[in-house]
C-alpha cells in the first residue's frame, strides 16, 4: 500500500539564540528519510551557520517557498534528544516562558552544541567476563602472572583502567593480553565514569525507619508518585538512597540522584562508589568538555546505571531511567537564576511524571512548598525521627547578646564554651554567612561610610589585602587611611566577617589550628578540598565559614556550633528570609555531635523573643514551618499563591520604569481576572552594579489563569519601545525577590 500521508519536506527547527518560535526550513529528498524531531541539523541562520535541532516535522510552512532556506546538512542518524528530553523540554519552555532553542542548548553537553559526533572513545578499562568470574586462579598455574592478575580482578574490582593498573602491577599488558584472549577479561571504554571502589563497605543494618522508607518506594517502583523522605540530618537519609539505588540496578534500571552543592559531591560519590559495583556519572563542574559529553553518551546507552550531578544534571539522557532522587530538595541552587530559570526540581517533578516513575526527595528541612504539598497529599511522606548510629540531638542555647561585650563578633560566652570544647578535644564549627573582614568602614567624625558607587551597598573591608570589596559587583579599591571626606585619622570598623573571627581566634588560641573556609581561602584548586578533609579528620580544631560549610557536609568530630548571625534572616525583606534562616540553622545545627559526643548549639542573636526563632527552638523544624505556613496562607504568598516576576534593569531609572510601565500597559487588553498586579516598584537594592533595578509581579491564586496570561503577555514584551534599550528577565516562580 502507497503511503497516503503527505511529505514532511518541512523541519521546524530551535537555534540556539534567545528567540521565540521555531524556525521553517526545507528538508530535502535525501533527508526525507532520517531526519525526525531531536537530530540536530547545521542550517543557515542570519549570517551564520549554526547547528540547531529538528523539533518537529511537516507537510507545509505558512512561509512562501522562495521565502525558505534548506537545510545545510544533518548531522545526526539517530537523534541527540530522545522523544522523552524533547517532550520535558517543550513543556519546560512554555511553562518557564523562555525560548526552546535556549532551553535545548541549556540541556546539551557544548560538544553537542558545537555540533561534534555524540559518541566517545577514551581510556580503556579491563573486567572479568562471567568466564573470568568463575575461573580460579589455580587453574591458571603455568602463567603466574595471569594468575595475580585475575586474582587482582577479582578481589571487589568492578573494573580497572590502566592508571590503576600501573600503580597495582608492573608490565601488566602482556598478561592481561592473555586473559583477554582467554576470554576471561574483557575491555570497555570507560574515560569518564567513577569506577567503583576498590574498598567496598557493606551496608549497615537499616533500622526500621529507614526499611520503613525503603520499602514505601519500593512497593511503587513502577508508577509516578512522589515521596518525602524528611529526616533530620545524620539519620540515614543517605543510606535509604543506597538502598533503592542498589534496587534499581538489580533491575537494570537507571537512577538519577541531584544534590544541590558541588563541593558536596566528592563526600557523596566516594560513598556511592564504595557501596556500589557499577561505574558511575558524577556531573560536576570539575569535568572537562570532553568528559561531560562522554558521561552524557554512557548515560544515554545505558552504560552507566547511577548519574550523581547537580542542576544540569536533570537533562542526562537516561533511557531506562527508573527513579529520580533529589538530595537537599530545599536548597537554593536546584534553581537556575539566569538565562533559562528553572526549578530542577519542579522540572524533575514532570520528568517522573513523564515517565510514570517515582521521585523522592530528601530533606531535614524541606522547603514550605514542598510541605504544603505533603500536606495536601500530593507527596507521600517518610520520616527519619532517629539519627542513625545512635548520635544524641544536640542542646540548642539561644544566647542574647544586647549589651554583652562582643570582641571581634564573638560573645565572651561562646568564647569561654570554645576554650572548654578545646580542652575537652572538641572540634568547633563557627558559622557566619559573611566573608572578609567588615562589612564596611565608618568615620566616627563625620560618618562616612565605604559606600559603592555602583550599587546600594557599602563596600566589605578586607584586612588582608587592606583592600575594599564590594561583594554585589566585585568593584575593588584600596582602603583608605583617613577619612576621606573629613581627612579624621580613626577610622571605626564596625562588624565581623570570617576573616575578623579567625584574626580574633588565633589570638586567643594561638597553639590551635583554626580553619576558614570561604570563598576567599578556597579559590586554589584543591583548597575546599583539602580543607574539608582537614575538618573531617578532626586536624583542624576550629572551623570558620560561610554558607559553604552548612551544607552536607559530615564532620563527625564537632561538639560545638557557634551561630553568629541570625538577626539578617530575621529582618529579611524576602518572604522567604525566615524560612532560609531556619533551614540554615537548623542544618548548621546538625553538624553538631553527630558520632558519639553529644552537640551544643549557640546561636547568637540581638532578638531573642522573635516569634519564629521561639517556634523553631520549642517545636522544631516542623513547628516552625506549620506556622510560616499559615502566615503565607493569609498573606496569600507563595505556596499559597502562584508568583512571576518581570524584572528589569538599566543605568536610567527612567528607562526601567518606562519598561515595566510599558508592559504593565500591555496587561490592560489582556483576561487578566484572577490576577494581581504589584508595580512598576523598585527592587529592594534598588542600585548594582552600576544599574537600577525595578520589578513589576504578577500573582494569582490559580496557576491556571496567570500562565494563561504569560502566554499572551510575555511574547509581546519583546516588541516593546525600550526593550532592546534595557536588561529584562520574566521569572517564574521566583525564589529570590532581591
Ligand atoms: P543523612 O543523609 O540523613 O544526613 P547519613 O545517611 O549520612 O544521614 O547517615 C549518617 C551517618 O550514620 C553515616 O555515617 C552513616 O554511615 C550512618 N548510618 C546511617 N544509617 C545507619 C544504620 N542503619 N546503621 C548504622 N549507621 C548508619
Ligand atoms: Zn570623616
Ligand atoms: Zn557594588
Amino acid at each position: 500500500m502507497p503511503d497516503q500521508t503527505p511529505m514532511k519536506t518541512i523541519a521546524k527547527i530551535a537555534v540556539p539564540a534567545p528567540l521565540f518560535g521555531l524556525f521553517d526550513y526545507k528538508i530535502s529528498q535525501q533527508q526525507q528519510l532520517s531526519i525526525t524531531p531531536g537530530c540536530r541539523v547545521k542550517i543557515p541562520f542570519g549570517r551564520k551557520s549554526v547547528t540547531g535541532v529538528v523539533v518537529q516535522t511537516a507537510s507545509h510552512s505558512d512561509f512562501p517557498d522562495s521565502r525558505l532556506k534548506a537545510i545545510e546538512q544533518l548531522i545526526d542518524e539517530t537523534p541527540v534528544l530522545s522523544a522523552e528530553l524533547l517532550k520535558l523540554l517543550e513543556w519546560a519552555a512554555g511553562y518557564y516562558q523562555h525560548p526552546l532553542g535556549d532551553v535545548i542548548a541549556t540541556a546539551l553537553p557544548k560538544l553537542l552544541r558545537q555540533g561534534l559526533p555524540p559518541e566517545v572513545k577514551g581510556d580503556t578499562v579491563w573486567q572479568l567476563t562471567e568466564q573470568g568470574k568463575t575461573t580460579t586462579a589455580d587453574e591458571l598455574g603455568r602463567a603466574p602472572r595471569q594468575a595475580s592478575l585475575l586474582t587482582l580482578l577479582q578481589q571487589d574490582r568492578a573494573a580497572l583502567n590502566s592508571e590503576q593498573l600501573n600503580a597495582l602491577s608492573e608490565n601488566w599488558r602482556p598478561a592481561m593480553q592473555g586473559l583477554v584472549k582467554k576470554r576471561l577479561v574483557e575491555t570497555r571504554e570507560l574515560p569518564c565514569l567513577m569506577l567503583a571502589d576498590a574498598a567496598r563497605q557493606p551496608a549497615p543494618a537499616l533500622n526500621i525507619e529507614q526499611q520503613a522508607a525503603v520499602a514505601a518506594v519500593s512497593q511503587l517502583f513502577d508508577q509516578f508518585h512522589s515521596f518525602l523522605l524528611q529526616g533530620i540530618t545524620g539519620s540515614g537519609k543517605t543510606e535509604v538512597y543506597l538502598a533503592l539505588v542498589e534496587q534499581m540496578i538489580e533491575r537494570g534500571k537507571q537512577v538519577l540522584i541531584l544534590v544541590p552543592e558541588i563541593s558536596l559531591t566528592p563526600q557523596l560519590t566516594r560513598r556511592f562508589q564504595q557501596r556500589l559495583t557499577v561505574p558511575i556519572a558524577a556531573m560536576h563542574s570539575g569535568l572537562n568538555d570532553r568528559q561531560r559529553l562522554c558521561a552524557w553518551s554512557m548515560a544515554r546507552e545505558n552504560r552507566t546505571q547511577v548519574v550523581i550531578g547537580t542542576r544540569s544534571a536533570l537533562f542526562m539522557p537516561m533511557p531506562e531511567l527508573g527513579l529520580i532522587i533529589i538530595d537537599e530538595e530545599h536548597d537554593g541552587s536546584l534553581k537556575q537564576q539566569e538565562g533559562f530559570r528553572y526549578h530542577a526540581r519542579d522540572l524533575a517533578l514532570v520528568r517522573a511524571r513523564n515517565n510514570n516513575i517515582p521521585i523522592l526527595l530528601g530533606s531535614a528541612t524541606p522547603s514550605l512548598e514542598t510541605l504544603n504539598n505533603a500536606n495536601r497529599g500530593q507527596y507521600q511522606q517518610l520520616h527519619l525521627t532517629q539519627r542513625a548510629s545512635n548520635a544524641r540531638p544536640p542542646r540548642i542555647h539561644v544566647l542574647d547578646v544586647c549589651r554583652r561585650p562582643l570582641e571581634d563578633g564573638i560573645s565572651d560566652i561562646l568564647l569561654a564554651q570554645i576554650q572548654q570544647h578545646l580542652k575537652q578535644d572538641g572540634q568547633i564549627l563557627l558559622f557566619l554567612n559573611r566573608r572578609g573582614y567588615a562589612p564596611l568602614l565608618m568615620c566616627h567624625a563625620c560618618g562616612w561610610t565605604t559606600d559603592c558607587p555602583r550599587c546600594d551597598a557599602h563596600m566589605t573591608l578586607h584586612h588582608h589585602s587592606q583592600r575594599l570589596q564590594c561583594h554585589h559587583c566585585g568593584h575593588e579599591r584600596a582602603a583608605p587611611e583617613q577619612c576621606p571626606e573629613c581627612s579624621a585619622e580613626e577610622l571605626y570598623i564596625p562588624g565581623a566577617g570570617t576573616e575578623r573571627i579567625e584574626q580574633a581566634l588565633n589570638r586567643h588560641f594561638p597553639d590551635t589550628l583554626i580553619s576558614r573556609i570561604d570563598r576567599d581561602t578556597t579559590r586554589r584548586k584543591g583548597a575546599l578540598h583539602d580543607k574539608l578533609e582537614q575538618a573531617r579528620t578532626g586536624e583542624a580544631k576550629i572551623l570558620i565559614g560561610t554558607q559553604m560549610l552548612a551544607k552536607g557536609h559530615d564532620f563527625p568530630n564537632v561538639t560545638l556550633v557557634g551561630i553568629l548571625d541570625t538577626d539578617q534572616g530575621l529582618f529579611s525583606a524576602d518572604f522567604r528570609g525566615t524560612e532560609h534562616m531556619a533551614q540554615l540553622i537548623v542544618q548548621v545545627a546538625g553538624r553538631a555531635g553527630r558520632a558519639t559526643k553529644p552537640g551544643e548549639v549557640f546561636i547568637q542573636t540581638h532578638h531573642p523573643e522573635h516569634p519564629l526563632l521561639q517556634t523553631l527552638l520549642n517545636q522544631g523544624y516542623e513547628g516552625f514551618a506549620r506556622a510560616a505556613l499559615a502566615e503565607r496562607q493569609t498573606a496569600q504568598f507563595p505556596p499559597f499563591a502562584y508568583m512571576t516576576v518581570l524584572r528589569c534593569a538599566a543605568p536610567q531609572k527612567q528607562s526601567s520604569m518606562q519598561f515595566l510601565h510599558d508592559a504593565r500597559s500591555l496587561l490592560a487588553r489582556l483576561p487578566t481576572t484572577g490576577v494581581e498586579i504589584f508595580g512598576p516598584l523598585p527592587a529592594p537594592m534598588e542600585r548594582r552594579a552600576g544599574r537600577f533595578r525595578a520589578q513589576l509581579i504578577l500573582q494569582s491564586t490559580e496557576r491556571k489563569a496567570l500562565h494563561n496570561l504569560l502566554n499572551q503577555w510575555v511574547p509581546q514584551l519583546s516588541k516593546l519601545k525600550m526593550a532592546n534599550r534595557v536588561r529584562w528577565s520574566v521569572d517564574i516562580d521566583p525564589q529570590n525577590m532581591y
